[in-house]
C-alpha cells in the first residue's frame, strides 16, 4: 500500500466543516496526511475526528469568496507543517433559482467561490509546488460539468470551467512534477442536496437513474481522493475523476 501512502504529506482541504470536504479530509488522514481542513465555519469537527484517529489537523476558518484575504490563508496554511503537498478545491455553494430570476448576486456568489477562489488557490499553491518541485491538486467538479442541469446556471457554468482549468493547469504544470486532476461526484447526500432529498418524487426519479441504485455517501470520495493524492497517480494529469455510480455510464 505504499503507493497510497501519505505519511508526512500535508493536505489543504477547503470545505471542510462538512459533507464531502470533511470525508475527504478524514480520508487523507487515514492515509497520513497532515490536514488544514479550511472552510467558513468554526466547525472542529473535522479537526477534531482527526486528531481522535491519530492524526493531525488545524482549522482555518476564512471566507475564500473574499479573493483579497486567499494570500494570507495559504501563507498561515504553509507555516502550519512547513509546506502543502496537496490541494483538494472542495468549497462550493449552489443557488437554485430560473434563469430568468437569476440574480447577479447569485451569480457572482456562485462564480467567486465555486471558481475564482478555486483559481486563485490553484495559482498561489501552484506557485508554492514548483519550487518544490512535486504536488497534487484534486478540484472538485461535478455531474454538471458535463449536464447543464435545472435552475442552477451559475453553477453549471463554475463546475464546466472548473473541468477546464484543471487541464489548462495539468498541461502547463505536468512538466514539473505537479499533477491536477479532478473528481467529479455524483447525487451525494450532502447539505448541497438536501433541497433535493426534500422531494421524494424527484429523490426517487434521480435514484432510479443510477447504475449503483443508490446516492453516494461523503465516505465514497475517500478512496478517489487519496488515490488522486498519492504517488498511486503519478502519471495521471488533467483528468476528471466521475465517482457517480455509474449516471455518466447511463
Ligand atoms: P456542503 O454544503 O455540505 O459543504 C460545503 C462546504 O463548503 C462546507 O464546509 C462550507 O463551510 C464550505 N463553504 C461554503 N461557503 C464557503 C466560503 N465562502 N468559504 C469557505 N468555505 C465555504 O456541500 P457538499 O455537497 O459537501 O459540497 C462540496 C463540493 O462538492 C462542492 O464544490 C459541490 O459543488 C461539490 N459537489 C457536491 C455534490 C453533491 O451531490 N453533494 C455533487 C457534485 C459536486
Amino acid at each position: 500500500m505504499t503507493l497510497f501512502n501519505l505519511a508526512g504529506k500535508t493536505a489543504f482541504v477547503t470545505g471542510a466543516s462538512g459533507g464531502l470536504g470533511q470525508a475527504m479530509a478524514i480520508g487523507l488522514a487515514e492515509a497520513g496526511a497532515n490536514v488544514i481542513a479550511v472552510s467558513s465555519s468554526e466547525s472542529v469537527q473535522t479537526v477534531e475526528s482527526i486528531r481522535a484517529l491519530g492524526g493531525k489537523a488545524e482549522l482555518i476558518a476564512a471566507d475564500l469568496s473574499n479573493e483579497d484575504i486567499l494570500e494570507d490563508v495559504v501563507n498561515r496554511a504553509v507555516g502550519i507543517y512547513g509546506g502543502i503537498d496537496i490541494l483538494v478545491n472542495n468549497a462550493g455553494i449552489i443557488r437554485r433559482t430560473p434563469a430568468v430570476d437569476h440574480s447577479r448576486e447569485d451569480w457572482h456568489d456562485v462564480i467567486d467561490l465555486n471558481l475564482n477562489s478555486a483559481f486563485f488557490l490553484c495559482q498561489l499553491i501552484g506557485r508554492h509546488m514548483i519550487e518544490r518541485g512535486s504536488g497534487k491538486i484534486v478540484n472538485i467538479a461535478s455531474m454538471l460539468t458535463y449536464q447543464g442541469g435545472i435552475n442552477v446556471p451559475g453553477y453549471t457554468a463554475s463546475k464546466h470551467a472548473i473541468a477546464g482549468v484543471t487541464k489548462a493547469l495539468a498541461n502547463e504544470w505536468a512538466g514539473k512534477g505537479i499533477q491536477v486532476n479532478a473528481i467529479a461526484p455524483g447525487y451525494m447526500t450532502t447539505n448541497n442536496t438536501a433541497p433535493i432529498l426534500k422531494d421524494e418524487k424527484r429523490t426517487q426519479s434521480i435514484t432510479e437513474r443510477i447504475p449503483a441504485g443508490r446516492w453516494g455517501s461523503p465516505e465514497d470520495l475517500k478512496g478517489p481522493v487519496v488515490f488522486l493524492s498519492s504517488g498511486a497517480s503519478d502519471y495521471m494529469n488533467g483528468h476528471v475523476l466521475c465517482v457517480d455510480g455509474g449516471w455518466m455510464a447511463r
